[in-house]
């Protein structure tokens, strides 16, 4: 079998094999102290999404480095995979419900912190069962609905009774609250944002109220994402963020607006798909490697990162399209496209190349690529 690594390190860029993952270390780098400076300041904890990037490397840099107080995964098997790498606190912010998953769940508690996010007041049994079987703690968060219409109880008295159950259960410690507001993350519109993250807010903070009347507290207040951390985090409410993309950007984060009407300033695009021209037998038009099994097109196709004289215009399987109005291109030219949507783009690469000053510097694998489970 051979390995499918694109590049080999000290390598200048410009032999980097096409197409595959570029991440711009100076620009991950930065990304990464920005996003510590917020939470230091605000004195908040960051659980970093590893949705985003299913990499270890990647996970003990926003640990070590970010003052993250450990991941996100949304998959039991990612975080078994980076829990093997030796990141030592994973919260699942999903939910486990499988007979066979919650069973690697209670086993993955064994060798690290295990947090797990419940809206069903049967699946605290399923999971209390199985904790006892290994003889660990897990921690659950109440997940709640705060808009996104996606998992989770609604807040207040099914929260609330939920927590209890949880409380009760042998096996299981009652962390917090779940609260992320999904919908939100990519609203373009500033005030429609807040306004989204407000209405979240107001329902996290009376269930709140609620639990601690019944004498339960919530050590965890988790949510928010790249797109409304700054609301979460100025609340007074939330006290664990989990944020993601904002390690790498993507084309859509560019186009979420902030409070002057500009686009997200914060953090920089470091993550590229390379690609190169593979064919060029019209004028006003060239073919290049990275099509729709490339990357992921879900939130619109990539951006030619820094040329405005090309632009991307589609994608079928191994085959993307880029129209070239001046006659520009050339066969064999390498450009670098900013890509849709992130975390789905990773999943279908093994490799992250590194690059600084020009070389690669960093191979690090996609550890968890293509793992759903
Ligand atoms: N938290 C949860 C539960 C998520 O599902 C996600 C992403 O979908 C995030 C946090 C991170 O969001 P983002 O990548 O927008 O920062
Ligand atoms: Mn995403």
């Amino acid at each position: 079998m051979t390995i499918n690594i694109p590049a080999s390190v000290g390598m200048p860029v410009e032999e980097v094999d096409t197409p595959c993952l570029l991440v711009d270390l100076d620009a991950f780098d930065r990304n990464i102290d920005t996003m510590a400076g917020f939470m230091k300041k605000h004195g908040l904890r960051h659980r970093a999404h590893a949705k985003t990037h299913k990499s270890s490397d990647i996970a003990i840099i926003q640990v070590e480095r970010g003052g993250a107080v450990g991941v996100c995964c949304q998959k039991v098997s990612e975080a078994e995979a980076l829990v093997s790498a030796g990141v030592r606190d994973v919260l699942v912010s999903n939910q486990v419900v499988t007979p066979k998953k919650i069973e690697r769940l209670a086993a993955l508690a064994t060798r690290a912190r295990v947090l797990v996010c419940v809206d069903d007041l049967g699946n605290v049994d399923d999971l209390s069962a199985a904790a006892q079987k290994y003889g660990v703690t897990i921690e659950c968060l109440v997940e709640m609905d705060v808009g996104a219409g996606r998992c989770g109880v609604r807040p207040g008295a099914d929260a609330v009774a939920l927590a209890r159950k949880i409380d009760a259960a042998p096996g299981l410690k009652f962390a917090g609250l779940q609260a992320y507001q999904g919908k939100a993350q990519h609203v373009h519109d500033f005030e429609d944002r807040r306004g989204l993250i407000d209405k979240a807010v107001g329902m996290v903070r009376d269930t709140v109220e609620l639990l601690k009347a019944e004498g339960l507290t919530c050590d965890i207040i988790a949510g928010a994402g790249t797109g409304s951390y700054y609301f979460e985090g100025d609340s007074g409410v939330y006290n664990e963020l989990q944020c993601g993309s904002y390690i790498f950007m993507d084309a859509d984060y560019q186009r979420v607006k902030d409070d002057k009407g500009g686009f997200i300033g914060e953090f920089d695009n470091a993550l590229f798909i390379y690609t190169t021209v593979m064919s060029k037998t019209k004028t006003d038009r060239a073919i290049c490697d990275a099509g729709l099994k490339a990357q992921s097109v879900d939130s619109g196709l990539p951006v030619i990162f820094g040329r405005d004289d090309v632009t991307y215009i589609g994608a079928s399987d191994e085959h993307g399209v880029i129209s070239d109005p001046d006659n520009k291109l050339r066969l064999g030219d390498k450009l670098k496209l900013v890509p849709g949507h992130c975390d789905p783009t990773v999943n279908v690469h093994d490799w992250y190349v590194g690059i600084r000053n020009g070389r690669v510097e960093a191979l690090w694998p996609v550890t968890a690529r293509g793992m759903c489970l």
